[in-house]
């Protein structure tokens, strides 16, 4: 009988499981997962709600893997993911930017459909089963110096939440059959600063950020969180994967709607509130109008009538361009996915199986594939997935 090895019973890996034994009922499909079940990782995606993909996503969402993503981010575009995750038994509904999550609003229907589809479909699973070493002999791969395979699929995720199963240790299974490896490093993730005021700690502020960094830069917009380390949010997530090795800031326009000549037109007309604190608390929070003062060395509690009108322009520049030194990213334990994994130059993108390696794939984040936020990292996962079970179907 034709055998099939899949390492690691995460997102991708079990898609690809389901997906290949529901058309092959007549091969043996095994899902090796170090973890005691499999899809742990899924339950804390989304906040427990499973982002579970972006109606609009397209390949230019998968920054310098676009071109390698293309066939499987097209062929399996969203809509037919959809469509196969509703033949398992999972309804979708989409809220804004499309993103999409299970219409019970819980990550652990994903979790349930599954695990029961590949249940039902015959795929046997081992988990407290971590592949350690996998090679290839006489044309089969051998795992664990025990069971050998026909085909090989790994699906065993990035470096990012190691506490999921996902320490980065197992991209030594791509070296071990001559696959390069890129470098890695957290994406999705917090941004540390220098000296971050510990006034501001616990405040969210819809912002406009820049960071620039390689001489580039790069901006989003929307809600960031001031923590003790730096910032986070998702618009400051977006950003992390961009910060390099050399010098970084962080720039915060605290009021994006208003220019910088509105809010000082604002300050203006109402210099005769006082204290200084009180004019500017109609405007922002409290904590970080305070911040901003103290930012243009005026006293919270200076009659704002007192300022001279340069003041007034220094202070709206300051909340249009509230700069921070960036120390660095947040680690691979807060980020949410990995930039870098085995290098695409490795693979054939139409069908995901190793130019050098007959009969192995690889699908999901092992591969050097990441996404924004917003369900384009499943995304992935599933699409990768069912491009390679559709490769493996036509080998067989
Ligand atoms: C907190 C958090 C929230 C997230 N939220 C979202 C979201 O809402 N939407 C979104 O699109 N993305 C989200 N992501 C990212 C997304 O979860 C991943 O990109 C996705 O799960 C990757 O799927 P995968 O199958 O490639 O890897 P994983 O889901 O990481 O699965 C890999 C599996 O392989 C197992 N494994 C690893 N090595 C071995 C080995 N040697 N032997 C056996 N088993 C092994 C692991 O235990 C794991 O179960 C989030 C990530 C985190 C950490």
């Amino acid at each position: 009988m034709i055998s099939v090895a899949v390492i690691g019973g995460g997102a991708s890996g079990m898609a690809f499981a389901v997906a290949l034994k529901q058309k092959r009922p007549d091969i043996e499909v095994t899902v090796f997962e170090k973890n005691p079940k499999v899809l742990k990782k899924i339950l804390v995606t989304g906040n427990g709600r499973c982002n579970i993909l972006n109606f609009d996503a397209v390949a230019e969402n998968y920054f310098e893997a676009c071109e390698f993503v293309r066939p499987a981010v097209e062929k399996y575009a969203p809509k037919k993911t959809e469509a196969i995750f509703r033949d398992m038994g999972l309804l979708l509904m989409s809220e804004q930017e499309g993103r999409a999550y299970p219409i019970s609003q819980t990550a652990a229907s994903v979790v349930c459909v599954l695990s029961s589809a590949a249940e039902r479909a015959g795929v046997k699973v081992f988990t407290d089963t971590p592949v350690k070493s996998i090679k290839k002999s006489q044309g089969r791969f051998v795992i664990n110096n025990d069971k050998s395979f026909d085909f090989a699929v790994i699906a065993c995720g990035g470096a990012a939440a190691p506490k999921q199963g996902t320490d980065g240790s197992s991209f030594e299974l791509f070296k071990a059959l001559g696959i390069r490896v890129t470098e890695l490093s957290p994406a999705l993730t917090g941004i540390c600063v220098k000296d971050m005021p510990f006034s501001l700690k616990g405040l969210r502020q819809y912002c406009k950020c820049t960071v620039f960094s390689n001489e580039k830069e790069y901006v989003e917009t929307g809600e960031v969180q001031f923590n003790d380390y730096g910032l986070s949010g998702i618009p400051i997530m977006q950003l992390s994967r961009f910060i390099g090795k050399g010098k970084a800031t962080a720039t915060l326009d605290c009021l994006p709607s208003l220019t910088k000549n509105e809010i000082t037109a604002f300050l203006q007309s109402h210099k005769f509130r006082e204290p200084s604190g009180d004019v500017l608390c109609g405007i922002l929070p409290r904590a970080l109008a305070n911040f901003v003062l103290r930012e243009c060395n005026v006293k919270k509690d200076e009659p704002f009538a007192s300022l001279s009108s340069d003041k007034a322009l220094q202070i709206a520049s300051a909340i249009k361009s509230l700069k921070f030194s960036v120390t660095g990213v947040r680690g691979f334990d807060f980020a949410q996915v990995t930039h870098g994994g085995a290098a695409l130059s490795e693979f054939d993108n139409n069908t995901l199986e190793a130019k050098k390696v007959k009969h192995l794939y690889a699908v999901g984040e092992a591969l050097n594939v990441d996404g924004p936020c917003g369900g384009y990292n499943l995304g992935w996962a599933w699409s990768s997935a069912f491009l390679a079970a559709e490769s493996v179907l036509k080998e067989l």
